[in-house]
């Protein structure tokens, strides 16, 4: 028995490339908090083609920073 060594990856880190699709998907074509599943969301500051959105699940709370020319979301 020489296998002692077997990882267990419960929580599998996602790749930034894949953080940014797993946003974009949750975002579009309809916007659905990631971290709870709302639909709701407060609009906060904007600044040219971006805007800051943050959920409105007080339990949640996550703001996050969305562009719609490119359709880029961020966590801020
Ligand atoms: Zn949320």
């Amino acid at each position: 028995m020489a296998t002692g060594n077997v990882e267990i990856k419960s929580q599998v880190k996602l790749s930034p490339e894949e953080e940014e699709q797993k946003l974009r998907d949750a975002f579009y074509p309809k916007p659905k908090c990631p971290d709870c599943g709302g639909e709701k969301f407060l609009p906060g500051p904007r600044g040219g083609l971006s805007m800051n959105i943050k959920c409105a699940n007080p339990a949640c709370g996550s703001e996050f920073n969305v562009c719609s020319l490119t359709r880029t979301v961020e966590r801020i």
